[in-house]
């Protein structure tokens, strides 16, 4: 199909609308290299270069593609979205370079250059570039709180430590859920890493580590292999729970053991423990539990605010016109979700308010603009059912005793801890929730609730429980 220079322009434009909605780095990772191969009345054709880009792309931007189409084609119904075949793009030369496409794209922020070139000196491992990485995520930039403070303290000794001294845990495995700070931290540990000159942290997505650095060691022999590897102190993976397929895995697993047995660190991130890699083999699991495994907790309200003055005071340094007052930071802090991207849009979407009106920002106005970012209070999907299931297993007893009358001190405390998830999670009365809990009277319901209410400010453990908890119902 040819194109108009119309529809070229359409496609120049949808393709900004896109790069401004999922910012430069979502953009430069998974749609720099998406191609249009056709415009009809209601359907889009675009390819993409590899399986993974598809699937990715159509289980994460699907909708948010459609869109910015419809935006300038209202008509559009329709995106198909196809791999281009490879004879499309020439294969690599023989030599083991990179195709220009993988070079990692600086990303530039403010017009500021990213502080320090991320691909190492082209040498005999040229053809390993990293994935880009954003100059905003230092360790300077990262606010430490309860959640993250073990994470944060391994990370920082992997990237202080220097060429020859040895490795103390590897691999150093964080998990965390969304937008939690993984790879903040990851990217904060490889400029932090790499600003020493004899040092070489490499950063890959799991997307880079297949598209770029596998298919470079493939086309490598094995002498160049260990060369190449020699060359890397610091291999950083994110988000590992994408590495998919049998070929990918025997070679993650053969990069894995090879760097380690060489003394060389590993760090890994991963939106779930090793343990739950269904997809891994078992051998790799035990590999990957082998190290330093931490997990990264929920933002807590304090770590939010903390996190929102120091992106409030960054921004301010590029528009000292804005102006937050801290209640309303203390707002957002206290009603946004725990996501660290909300946070990150809240400000964003207040910044861009202030500056287009001219306007102080009020609290009536950062109400309404984050509106849609609140956290559910109603999580009206949780069903006093899955609160007893949940807390049941949790504790190790079964949900018949939740309901019967036994008041042995292992019962008592998941059945209140239950009751208050109940109040807290749905919106039953408490008469309603004395009902299911095999029948109980709404006062026992309320001291349970209190019970736990009180505990939970002084019991930083049972806090803790309940968070999770209350994450494991709302997933
Ligand atoms: P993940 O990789 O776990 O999904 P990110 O590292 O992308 O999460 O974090 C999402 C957003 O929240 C980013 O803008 C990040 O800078 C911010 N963020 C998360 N945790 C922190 C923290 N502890 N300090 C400062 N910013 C944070
Ligand atoms: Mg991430």
């Amino acid at each position: 199909m040819t194109m108009t220079t119309t529809e070229q322009d359409r496609w120049l434009r949808v393709k900004e609308r896109l790069r401004t909605e999922v910012g430069e780095d979502v953009y430069s990772s998974w749609f720099a290299r998406m191609e249009l191969d056709g415009v009809g009345e209601e359907t889009i054709k675009l390819s993409v270069p590899t399986r993974f880009l598809k699937s990715w792309i159509q289980s994460h931007y699907a909708e948010k593609l459609l869109g910015c189409w419809q935006a300038e084609q209202p008509a559009t119904t329709r995106i198909e979205l196809t791999v281009r075949s490879p004879a499309i793009r020439p294969l690599p030369p023989p030599k083991p370079k990179v195709e220009p496409s993988h070079a990692p794209a600086p990303i530039k922020v403010n017009g500021n250059e990213p502080p320090r070139a991320i691909v190492p000196p082209a040498t005999a491992h040229d053809g390993f570039g990293g994935s880009p990485l954003d100059p905003r995520l230092t360790f300077d930039a990262f606010v430490v709180g309860r959640s993250n403070t073990l994470a944060h303290a391994a990370a920082l000794q992997v990237a202080r430590a220097r060429r020859g001294d040895a490795v103390m845990f590897n691999p150093l495995y964080i998990h965390a859920g969304v937008g939690l700070g993984k790879t903040h931290l990851l990217q904060a540990l490889t400029w932090a890493g790499n600003a020493s000159p004899d040092r070489k942290v490499l950063y890959l997505t799991a997307e880079r580590f297949v598209f770029g650095f596998v298919a470079a060691l493939k086309s490598q022999t094995a002498i160049a292999f260990k060369e190449a590897l020699r060359a890397i102190d610091v291999l950083v993976i994110d988000d590992l729970q994408f590495l998919q397929g049998k070929s990918t895995q025997a070679e993650f697993c053969h990069t894995l053991n090879a760097l380690i047995d060489a003394g060389r660190q590993v760090v890994i991130a991963a939106d779930r423990p090793p343990s739950d890699l269904e997809s891994l083999e078992e051998r790799v699991r035990s590999r990957l539990a082998g190290g330093l495994v931490v997990e990264m907790g929920l933002l807590g309200e304090e770590l939010r605010l903390e996190i929102l003055k120091s992106r409030a005071a960054a921004a301010r340094l590029h528009h000292p016109g804005f102006d937050v007052s801290s209640s309303v930071l203390a707002f957002i802090a206290k009603t946004v979700t725990h996501n660290g991207r909300d946070l990150e849009g809240a400000l964003n979407r207040l910044l861009a308010h202030s500056k287009l009106t001219g306007q102080p920002v009020t609290l009536e106005m950062a109400e309404r603009e984050v509106r849609d970012l609140i956290r559910p209070q109603e999580p009206r999907r949780v069903k006093i059912e899955d609160i007893q299931r949940v807390v049941a297993r949790q504790y190790n007893v079964s949900r018949a005793d939740l309901l019967s009358s036994r008041r042995t001190a292992n019962v008592v405390r998941p059945r209140q801890v239950a009751m208050y998830l109940a109040k807290t999670l749905t919106l039953r009365s408490l008469p309603e929730i004395g009902r299911r809990f095999g029948g109980r009277d709404h006062t026992t319901v309320l001291h349970a609730v209190r019970k736990i209410e009180n505990l939970v400010n002084k019991d930083v453990s049972l806090a803790e429980e309940i968070e999770i908890l209350k994450r494991a119902l709302q997933e």
